[in-house]
């Protein structure tokens, strides 16, 4: 497989030739589990662990490669890598660590296209790919809305209608996976070296959608043999998958449990035409309760701005404000606990004696 092949980009090439450094290969991340990872070149898969420098170096999650990360490695011996740098992204999808913490995790680096899967029987729910669209465009990678099970659809045409009025630009197509002929509306994403990844709650057909992409291949794709710590053979599952037709799927259990993830402004990308009200309104921190002259007020009563999708709206604003607050809050007790920490060696350090 040519790099070329695995999504490389002239992007990803100047950041490589930066790094000036004839011991190291390009490779693409295809797995991590617990800090091993697994990488795919042109010279084909490899398991491979982090430099301790760059273990070192990591400040958070952040800086830790990921499912769809480009990585400069060098050889570690054994049949095995080490990864050195971390190129870039182009894209990425972030989420909060489960818990109580709001820690940041990257679920997928550098997807391009990401399909918002709406199942068009009881799942169908605009609000909901409302939500979807918002961590979509956060990403960076280009939101295809898909709309599945279109078998089981009364009227699809109506349906396709109503989310194209809320996907904000987005292409929306309707496909149903038991129905492979229908896939046929999907190819334009599926070029050869462009990398997608799925998103939709549970239930909305997305592992058989992937199925369906995977054709004949599925059995015989993604499945990689590894030894485990005593040995054994065992079985695990890629989760950058290359597709028949070129293309390459992301499909992480991150991504299957994606959790909305930026600041409050990232609402608005979804919701242009409320960005366009607000700027009309005759104030600048205007919160469309019951200031005069509020131009987002007077487009719900005229009827051209939709009450649901104004509720929606504000929902998601005040789930983002929440998570905004927990990472301030979170911030400053590691800055606290930074200067803690650096007064603390001050005081044990021998030097430090003398300007006391
Ligand atoms: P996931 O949780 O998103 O991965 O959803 P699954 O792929 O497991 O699908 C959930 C259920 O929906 C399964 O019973 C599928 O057979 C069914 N399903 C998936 N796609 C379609 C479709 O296009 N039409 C119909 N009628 N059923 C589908
Ligand atoms: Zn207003």
């Amino acid at each position: 497989m040519s790099l070329e092949a695995l999504g490389w980009t002239p992007q990803f090439a100047a950041a490589f030739e930066a790094l000036n450094d004839s011991g190291l290969v390009p490779a693409r991340v295809v797995r991590e589990d617990r800090g091993r990872y697994r990488v795919l070149n042109g010279a084909g898969e490899r398991a491979a662990e982090l430099a301790g420098r760059l273990r070192h170096e990591a400040r958070t999650r952040l800086d830790y490669p990921a499912v769809g990360d480009w990585v400069a490695v060098r050889d570690g011996g054994g049949g095995s890598e080490v990864i050195a740098h971390l190129l870039p992204r182009a894209t990425a999808f972030v989420r909060k660590v489960a818990g109580e913490t709001t820690e940041e995790q990257i679920v997928a680096a550098n997807v391009d296209t990401v399909f918002v899967v709406m199942g068009l029987d009881d799942n169908y729910n605009v609000r909901r790919v409302e939500r979807y669209l918002t961590a979509a465009w956060e990403s960076g990678a280009t939101p295809v809305v898909v709309l599945n099970k279109s078998d089981l659809a009364e009227d699809p045409d109506a349906s396709l209608a109503e989310v194209e009025s809320v996907a904000a630009g987005a292409s929306v197509v309707a496909v149903s996976a038991l129905g492979p002929e229908t896939l046929a509306a999907l190819e334009r994403w599926l070029a050869p070296g462009r990398t997608v990844a799925l998103l939709g709650s549970s239930g909305v057909g997305k592992s058989t959608l992937v199925n369906a992409l995977l054709g004949a291949e599925r059995l015989a794709t993604g499945a990689v043999r590894e030894a485990d710590s005593r040995g054994r053979h065992t079985t695990t599952h890629r989760e950058l998958v290359p597709l028949p037709g070129g293309a390459l799927l992301i499909d992480t259990p991150g991504m299957r449990e994606l959790q909305l993830w930026g600041d409050e402004s990232s609402a608005s990308a979804a919701f242009p035409e409320i960005l366009e009200l607000e700027a009309g309104c005759r104030f600048g921190d205007c919160r469309h309760d019951s200031e005069p002259g509020c131009a987002v007020r007077a487009a719900l009563r005229a009827g051209t701005l939709d009450e649901s999708r104004f509720e929606s709206w504000k929902k998601l604003q005040r789930e983002l404000r929440f998570l905004e607050t927990k990472t301030d809050a979170r911030a400053r007790a590691e800055e606290t606990a930074k200067w803690k920490a650096i007064h603390k060696s001050m005081k044990h350090h021998p030097k430090a004696k003398r300007w006391r």
